[in-house]
């Protein structure tokens, strides 16, 4: 088993991560960065990013990561195309195992593993995940030409990706279980105003009728309010209903709220250990953007700087 050491650790490549190993390079402690279960974080799996400060006609979604990630390289950061798989903080150096780079300690760690797309918890629903049933209109879409197909949710994730799968699909219908979207207004204008998305308001998907063969046939509605239910033909289901924090590898090893979102320090990234600081979705369940993840990385990095230089000074 091979064992590296490195000053500073950062695990997952998204704004977040990126931009503290960008700080933590520019600071000269050649951090190095475990790219995690997607590399470059939820923005691979968008579209157009239009409100990104510095782009003013907008940037694709993994464009924007690649110059993330080229940026952070260009002063040192070394990436590593891998999983973490197991943490060891009950003691310094800290421990990371991976799946397939062995050991890496850290004087320091920056966890940046960002979030994952909710599901409803429905029994088709795993089964059908490619086959009809997504997760990330982008990776998909282009799946479904001139198919029907309904997205689940009613907030900004939602919009975006009914009004996305419009370009493919020859109507979207969303399906919300309230009477009012929960997208901010210029979002739910955009959905609102397009001719091919129409709304199912107060329904559940209570079933996906369908098979690995055929893929998705329909839909089975409960009304919220009656529980009176109805079919919906389509031959697509979009999950957009949220996220929850990667945060299964740090279950007992860091205070989590009761979402499962790791705790910080108010103003700060320095987490329930020493040493370990957290920034970007793993950590903020209220803004979840692009733009606060790349600040509370920058955040992660000069704590981390600051702390190395104190325990420096202690020794
Ligand atoms: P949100 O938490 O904002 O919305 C989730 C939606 O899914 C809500 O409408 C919620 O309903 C619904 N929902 C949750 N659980 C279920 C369930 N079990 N069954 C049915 N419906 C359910 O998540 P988003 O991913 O939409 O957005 C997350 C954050 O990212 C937000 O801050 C958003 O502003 C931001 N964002 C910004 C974008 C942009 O600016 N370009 C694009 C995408 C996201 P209810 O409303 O009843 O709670």
């Amino acid at each position: 088993m091979t064992e590296r050491h490195t000053r500073v650790l950062v695990l997952g490549s998204g704004p977040a991560g990126l931009t503290a190993a960008l700080y933590a390079a520019r600071a000269e402690l050649k951090p190095i960065v475990i790219d995690g279960m997607q590399p470059g974080g939820q923005l691979t799996i968008t579209t157009e990013v239009e409100n990104f400060p510095g782009f003013p006609e907008g940037i694709l979604g993994p464009e924007l990561m690649e110059r993330f990630r080229t940026q952070a390289e260009r002063f040192g950061t070394e990436l590593v195309f891998d999983q973490a798989t197991a943490v060891d903080l009950s003691r310094r150096p800290f421990r990371v195992s991976t799946a397939e780079h062995g050991d890496i300690t850290a004087d320091a760690l920056i966890v940046a593993t960002g979030a994952t797309a909710r599901l409803l918890g429905l029994p088709a629903e795993r089964e059908l995940m490619g086959f009809g049933v997504s997760a990330c209109a982008t990776c998909d879409g282009f799946f479904f030409k001139d198919k029907a197909i309904a997205v689940v949710g009613g907030g900004d994730t939602a919009m975006e990706e009914a009004t996305f799968l419009t370009r493919f699909a020859s109507s979207v219908t969303v399906i919300h279980r309230r009477g009012e979207l929960r997208a901010s207004k210029v979002m739910q204008q955009r959905a609102l105003a397009n001719p091919k998305i129409r709304f199912e308001w107060f329904a559940t998907v209570a079933e996906i009728v369908g098979n690995r063969e055929k893929g998705v046939e329909g839909l089975v509605l409960a009304d919220t309010r009656t529980g009176e239910r109805r079919t919906l033909p389509v031959q697509g289901l979009f999950m957009a209903i949220g996220h929850k924090p990667n945060t299964e590898l740090f279950t007992g090893v860091l205070e989590t709220d009761e979402t499962g979102y790791l705790v910080t320090k108010p103003d700060s990234t320095r987490t329930s250990v020493e040493g370990v600081f957290a920034c970007g979705d793993v950590q903020d369940h209220v803004f979840r953007q692009a733009i606060t993840a790349a600040g509370s990385g920058c955040m992660a990095a000069i704590e981390a700087e600051r702390w190395l230089a104190e325990e420096d000074a202690r020794t």
